[in-house]
């Protein structure tokens, strides 16, 4: 499965259990709540948490891009190209 099928997968999940974030405040505070939650798995050398919370932030990632009406997997390869050119 690629970025853009795993974001599709993810957003018709929340839409079978009627969870769509409402605006994009919500998804940053999220966002910003699951970094912590690596940032404490990391400090607790957690390496099962630590796999939770990757995936927490890339759920959250998933759900800005969504919101944003963006590709994830477009928009990491051309951040990808970008840098390989610095
Ligand atoms: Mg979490």
């Amino acid at each position: 499965m690629n970025l853009s099928e795993l974001q599709a997968a993810q957003i018709e999940q929340m839409k079978n259990k009627d969870c769509l974030p409402k605006d994009e405040t919500e998804i940053i505070l999220h966002l910003v709540e699951e970094v912590g939650e690596v940032c404490e798995a990391i400090r607790e050398d957690d390496r099962e948490e630590l796999k939770d919370e990757i995936a927490d932030v890339l759920w959250q990632l998933n759900k800005l891009c969504w919101i944003n009406k963006l590709d994830l997997e477009e928009v990491f390869l051309h951040k990808l190209n970008k840098n390989k050119d610095r």
